[in-house]
């Protein structure tokens, strides 16, 4: 047998590492005395080395079962840097590849043998595995067995079946989640409920829990990142689509974002989680295929856009933040529309998995609405007690940080225990609640529940969501407990029997009211583009913002519109601008603007914040992507380089009407463009000189009234908006 001493040396000589941490000391010689061992560990507490250790200091080769290609392929890197010999078996490898790991494993020169579970069912590979020398099983993301857990996978489940196979070795299942019921489940499907259960609180202490309404998200967002500025942080959304409009409009709103999808191609893919490892981009706005093996330690915020479907997923993803142990802060938009949605993708499901999937879904949303202790609703759905006050003190979650509604539990809880053993424990939280506010549905009658006269219709008085929130806090305080073989059935414990004998005083909260939250609202409330703020700018600084446009009209004899135009005062009074950069980002303004007007404008503004005493941190503006063009490098370089129009749009396969349109958002944005080389062959130059005199002096740049000025000239509505791009480029940009 191998001593704790040649254990601790290995740990320093192979990995550098000067002692163990939590549990892994006593789980490897747990594994080196060839026991089956069950292990359940947060994210980033160190699983892999609960198996490398062993395996690297045993004879023979172990196998360690993993979901995920690309993570296996890192971990074997990771161990054959530390000089460890380690290979994996999967699908990317070529035959001969896959020959000569094979050959090396029956030499007895792998420590350890990654396999992807469809690998392991292989035959050939059964065969193989029996001829070599295993040491022993390692099974990690052990919850992909169960049915119950967040990332079931079919395959998991014959495990067992092929590790009987290869002989009579003990196995290691490790996991970062599991409720009660996903361990039971593993457990018995790996047939190892005798296994020695090493499992690690699942409390991480200086994460901060929060659910706010989904309402004016996207406000919400900006000022949020702006207020953790410079900090990364993770958005997790449920659809491509989503990720990539919200990180579109981070980006547009000044924020260093990228998005990442599994329908990127993998090097956009790598590029982007690159940049955001290496803080060239502070947020990543993702799907869940973000983040698996990701180890950055820094994060220092993870935000669901969506609610995720499970708590096990949300508990994993949130684990992502704070991995150094300093400040991770975890806030979840809830809406119970996105609940309703997620259950509706589920329809087409077969009926157990929708059933399961529900059951998930449920305890999400009474996590969401619940104003109990975060910290504690979540260790509790792990199956792990918190009765600890950190996070009340230190507020560490909303419902801890913000006052809440408390009322005595008392004569609710006995309510709820009571109808729970009248109706013989074989109920779960519907039945029960309709029996205790006296519906009348078949099940209440043919069970004879209207019957029982103690608590039938004793809670008529409140409602539903009252009852319902009555019956978790119930199981949260454990007087009562959910039915680990029986899923959705609650049942007694000897708190709750002794507790109806003599009741006490119970602190219960009122559940958050959601319900004020839009429903469609985030579908469409995208804020109306900033080129035009409609109602919300401030009325008075734009009016000395317009003052000031006749002023410098006048001063450069030019038509105010020809300096800016009334939508982009209107922004500069939502947004106040206050330097160069600020205001070049005002739709409508260019460097070339801000050089030639800005001056004065950034003056007033300035002047303007400082006498109102506003605070411009706190402003937050969100601009939305808004009209671009497509092509603006392009057709910019080209007209520099005086090519045919025509030819542009062609090229671009844009009609010519198309491509004006672009010309014009790329001239009212700021930018120059010389068109003379072109107008000079279409319009000749004295009628040019009368058009621009036009514009010098009209009162705005409509292009009906200048084609009415000129409707006896040959000037087509084409040649008149190029017209006024040379005019724009010309006087104002
Ligand atoms: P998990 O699989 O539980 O998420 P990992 O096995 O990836 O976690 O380990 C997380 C990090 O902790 C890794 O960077 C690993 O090298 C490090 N680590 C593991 N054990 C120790 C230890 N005893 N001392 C210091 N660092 C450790």
């Amino acid at each position: 047998m191998v001593s704790v001493e040649e254990i601790r040396s290995t740990l320093k000589k192979v990995f550098g590492y000067d002692q163990f941490r939590g549990n892994q000391e006593k789980i490897i010689l747990n594994i080196l005395q060839r026991k089956n061992t069950f292990v359940i560990m947060p994210t980033g507490a160190g699983k892999s080395m609960c198996y490398q250790m062993p395996a690297i200091i045993q004879e023979g080769t172990a196998i360690v079962i993993s979901p995920l290609i690309a993570l296996m392929k890192n971990q074997v890197d990771q161990l054959n840097a530390f000089g460890v010999n380690a290979s994996f078996l999967n699908s990317t490898l070529s035959k001969s590849e896959t020959n000569r790991i094979k050959r090396a494993t029956l030499n007895g020169e792998v420590k350890l043998l990654y396999v992807a579970p469809e690998s392991l069912t292989k035959e050939e590979n059964v065969a193989f595995l029996k001829e070599a020398n295993i040491s022993f099983a390692a099974i990690d993301e052990a919850h992909c067995i169960s049915e119950w857990g967040h990332d079931f996978r079919p395959e998991y489940r014959r495990i067992k079946s092929i590790i009987n196979q290869v002989g009579d070795i003990p196995i290691i299942a490790l996991t970062a989640t599991a409720t009660p019921k996903v361990q039971l489940d593993i457990q018995r499907n790996l047939q190892m409920e005798e296994a020695d259960l090493f499992k690690s609180s699942f409390n991480r202490e200086n994460l901060y829990y929060e659910v706010r309404p989904k309402k004016n998200v996207k406000k919400q967002l900006v000022k949020f990142i702006r207020e953790h500025h410079g900090k990364s942080g993770i958005i997790y959304c449920l659809s491509r689509k989503k990720v990539e409009e919200i990180a579109q409009f981070l980006k547009v709103n000044g924020i260093k974002a990228a998005p990442y999808h599994a329908g990127f191609e993998p090097s956009v893919r790598m590029k982007n989680q690159d940049d955001f490892l290496n803080e060239e981009v502070d947020v990543i706005v993702a799907t869940i295929a973000f983040g698996m093996g990701i180890d950055k330690p820094d994060v220092r915020f993870v935000i669901h856009y969506d609610v995720p479907k499970s708590l096990e997923g949300y508990y994993q993803e949130t684990g992502r933040a704070g991995r150094d142990g300093l400040e991770g802060l975890c806030v979840m938009f809830f809406r119970q529309e996105d609940i309703q949605k997620l259950e509706k993708f589920n329809k087409d499901k077969p009926v157990t998995e929708r059933e399961n999937a529900k059951v998930l879904l449920d305890e999400m949303s009474s996590y969401s609405e619940s104003a109990v202790c975060r910290r504690k609703q979540l260790l509790h759905y792990f199956g792990e007690e918190y009765e600890d006050t950190a996070c009340k003190e230190s507020g560490l979650c909303d419902n801890c940080k913000y006052e809440r509604e408390h009322f005595d539990g008392k004569d609710y809880i006995k309510i709820a225990v009571k109808t729970v053993e009248l109706t013989e424990e074989r109920f779960g939280m519907a039945h029960l609640v309709s029996v205790i506010r006296g519906s009348q549905n078949q099940y209440i009658k043919s069970y004879g529940h209207d019957q029982l006269s103690e608590v039938y219709g004793v809670g008529k008085d409140k409602g539903d969501l009252f009852w319902r929130s009555v019956i978790r806090q119930t199981l949260l305080n454990e007087f009562i407990k959910k039915d680990i073989e029986h899923v959705g059935l609650l049942k007694l414990t000897i708190k709750g029997k002794k507790f109806l004998q003599e009741p006490f005083s119970v602190d219960f909260i009122k559940d958050l009211d959601f319900s004020d939250v839009d429903q469609t609202e985030e579908e469409n409330n995208d804020p109306a583009p900033s080129a035009h703020p409609r109602n919300s700018y401030d009325k008075v600084l734009f009016d000395l913002l317009k003052t000031e446009r006749r002023r410098i009209a006048q001063e450069k004899d030019l038509p105010p519109y020809v300096i800016v135009q009334d939508p982009s005062l209107q922004e500069m009074a939502t947004t106040y601008p206050t330097t160069k950069e600020a205001l070049a980002n005002v739709n409508g303004i260019g460097m070339g603007k801000v050089e030639k007007f800005g001056g004065s404008f950034l003056k007033l503004i300035i002047n303007y914040v400082e006498e109102n005493n506003i605070d411009i941190e706190d402003v937050v503006v969100i601009k939305t992507a808004g009209s671009k063009s497509k092509n603006k490098i392009y057709i910019i370089q080209q007209i520099d380089r005086k090519i045919d129009l025509e030819e542009v749009a062609e090229q671009k396969n844009l009609s010519m009407t198309e491509l004006v349109e672009e010309m014009e958002i790329i001239c009212f944005a700021g930018t120059k463009l010389k068109l003379d080389y072109y107008l000079n062959h279409i319009i000749d130059e004295e009628k040019q000189e009368d058009i621009m005199d036009y514009f010098l002096n009209a009162d705005s740049d409509d292009i009906d009234d200048a084609l009415d000025e000129f409707d006896d000239d040959d000037i087509t509505e084409e040649d008149m908006r190029l017209m006024r791009i040379k005019f724009i480029s010309e006087y104002a940009n």
